[in-house]
């Protein structure tokens, strides 16, 4: 039996190759760069994401491939860029990924498929996968609906969105 830290720590491509599949409930204390890019909870061991990972070995053209479904939802605390009060952002993600060889693959192909494609890499975990589609599941610019208190003016400086982070991160690596 694997601990959660292990778990999360493990290279994803071999994990989805042995048909991995799993259904945790992660601290968001421990997703450290989703929960730096959020408020802290006042009852932090509370916030927790509910997340699904499920490797499946597709047969098109009996040319095998190997794809990844990620579910996860969870709810964060957020400065509203509008009034400047903390807010509730849901984060739900629900997305499938398909490996390809190489990068080079990755980057000729992700224009032409709906699917997310993944390269190979010994730096792709579960636990970066995992913090990387909650981080892009976050509003560019957090703000209510409608602000009970909203200031006159907008702030100058927005917080950075951790998308800018993130840019090419997912074929990017090397
Ligand atoms: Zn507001």
């Amino acid at each position: 039996m694997k601990t959660l830290d292990t778990l999360l720590s493990l290279e994803l491509q071999p994990w989805a190759m042995a048909g991995g599949a799993t259904t945790q409930s992660t601290p968001l204390a421990t997703l450290s760069r989703v929960a730096q890019a959020c408020l802290a909870p006042a009852e932090r061991q509370a916030t927790v994401c509910e997340w699904q990972l499920q490797s499946q070995l597709r047969h098109p053209d009996t040319l095998k491939q190997l794809w990844l479904h990620l579910k996860a939802s969870l709810t964060v605390a957020q400065t509203c860029q509008r009034c400047l009060l903390p807010m509730q952002v849901d984060l739900s993600v629900d997305r499938h990924f398909r490996f390809v060889a190489d990068e080079a693959t990755a980057l000729a192909e992700d224009d032409d498929c709906e699917e997310d494609l993944l390269s190979p890499a010994p730096e792709l975990t579960l636990q970066t996968l995992l913090e990387d589609e909650l981080l892009l599941a976050m509003p560019l610019i957090p703000r209510h609906t409608t602000c009970d208190k909203p200031l006159p003016q907008s702030p100058d400086q927005d917080l950075p969105h951790p998308f800018a982070a993130l840019a090419g991160l997912k074929l990017g690596k090397q």
